[in-house]
């Protein structure tokens, strides 16, 4: 008799069996090493930031369309807890593993920190191929996930949002599952809710518009001018299309783009209305009419001033990095650059905006989208963009700041500031019992 091949999200060995040593969770602790020797007297509670406070691995079983039962690993892990309710995306995502979604949330703890926006960090995760299910299937799937780690979350302990492959929809459905089971409308239980079930405006652009904000002032600060900038955007969804269009506005040249459809660039600028239009209506940037196709390698060897990875983690690596010709890469996405490539861009003098800055914005407009539930009154579109472009400014001038007194990089500049505000926390409020 043939055994049934497992296949993955059914009933494959669950990836946190499987050991994952050099994963994200290990490059992010090699952040923390390096940033240890600048924490002072707090070094003594640097353990804190290598253990996650708590982690949930969820069994999510569905009835498929077709009348089997499916089962998909989920995960929510709350990183730290020290400065406020953990906040995180979740993602929906074939290759989410526990190793993953550790790093995520911790990578969140560091960037709520940056801002100084009053949460701890958390991240959530189911592994599954969304695009493989019907409506209905995610919706269940969403439904059960939100239901299993509903031990943890809620309005004041642990608040989810959009990340890779979900949306406000998908938000909409954790609210209203959370607030079924709580038996009270909670919309504050998530952020990047649709408008007219308490979202925020300015949330959808928000990640972008960040990315954008920190992007135009280390261009000040070193001296390059955004009038005319070569710009090159891996992933064209809502943090890379957002960016990209605002840097266009602001008179910069998309010349290349690439995502999971295709790579395509453009010496003398990609029209990005039509390229925006043509990714709503096609998912992606592939068989886009204005460019020329390039080999998917070629693209990070693009002639550029600026680069911005906005998709996933580990894209820029040992293999790539030495090509990069780029002045400053601006980390759109979570965890683009790999430790070994970071080291090449610096040794290269190429400005790496890291992650834990340069995408605070999405967060942070969480947060604003946070108060605004909590006091049940909405903010106009200006006043939130005007609010998000001063919190981006003040902390990527503090952090500029850090990194040139110690002469690091922006990265370790920002775990700095960071740490320090997340380990002081832990201080004050001391150990219990
Ligand atoms: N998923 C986004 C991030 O990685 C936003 C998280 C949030 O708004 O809570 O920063």
């Amino acid at each position: 008799m043939q055994t049934p091949v497992p296949t993955a999200g059914q009933h494959a060995i669950p990836s946190y069996l499987q050991a994952d040593h050099l994963g994200p969770w290990g490059i992010y602790l090699q952040q923390v090493e390096r940033v240890t020797p600048y924490l002072g007297h707090l070094a003594r509670w640097v353990e804190t930031l290598k253990r996650p406070k708590r982690i949930l691995i969820v069994d999510v079983p569905i009835e498929m369309d077709d009348g089997r039962i499916a089962h998909f690993e989920g995960y929510r892990v709350q990183h730290n807890l020290s400065r406020g309710p953990g906040k995180g995306g979740v993602r929906f995502h074939q290759d989410v593993t526990l190793s993953e979604v550790m790093a995520l949330s911790a990578w969140m703890s560091v960037k709520n920190a940056a801002v100084n926006v009053p949460y701890g960090g958390a991240k959530g995760g189911i592994r599954v191929d969304p695009k493989t299910l019907s409506r209905g299937e995610l919706e269940r799937l969403t439904r059960r996930y939100t239901s299993e780690i509903g031990l943890l979350i809620g309005p004041t302990k642990d608040i989810p949002a959009p990340d890779v492959n979900t949306n406000g929809q998908i938000m909409s459905w954790m609210m209203d599952t959370y607030s079924m089971n709580v038996g009270a409308t909670a919309t504050g239980v998530v952020t990047g809710k649709p408008i007219d079930l308490g979202g925020s405006l300015g949330r959808v652009e928000a990640t972008g518009r960040g990315v954008f904000t920190v992007g135009v002032e280390a261009a000040k600060l070193t001296g390059l001018p955004v009038q005319g900038a070569r710009v090159a955007v891996q992933g064209f969804g809502n943090v890379g299309g957002t960016a990209g269009k605002l840097f266009a506005d602001a008179g910069a040249k998309i010349v290349a783009v690439q995502d999971h459809t295709g790579s395509i660039h453009n010496a003398s600028g990609l029209d990005v209305a039509a390229l925006l239009s043509h990714v709503a209506e096609r998912g992606g940037v592939g068989g886009f009419a204005g460019a020329e196709v390039m080999d998917s390698d070629d693209f990070w060897g693009v002639d550029c001033d600026i680069l911005i990875p906005a998709a996933l983690e580990g894209q820029i690596t040992k293999d790539n990095a030495g090509r990069i010709k780029a002045k400053m890469v601006i980390e759109g996405a979570n965890g683009p650059t790999t430790p070994e490539a970071d080291d090449i861009l610096n040794d290269k003098g190429v400005l790496v905006l890291p992650d834990v800055i340069a995408n605070a914005g999405g967060v942070t407009v969480s947060y604003f989208e946070w108060v605004q539930d909590f006091s049940s009154f909405f903010w106009t579109e200006d006043e939130i963009n005007a609010r998000l472009v001063r919190i981006m400014q003040e902390a990527f001038a503090g952090v500029w700041q850090v990194a040139h007194e110690h002469k690091v990089s922006l990265r370790t500049a920002t775990f700095i500031v960071a740490c320090q505000r997340i380990l002081h926390a832990r201080e004050m409020r001391g150990l219990y019992p």
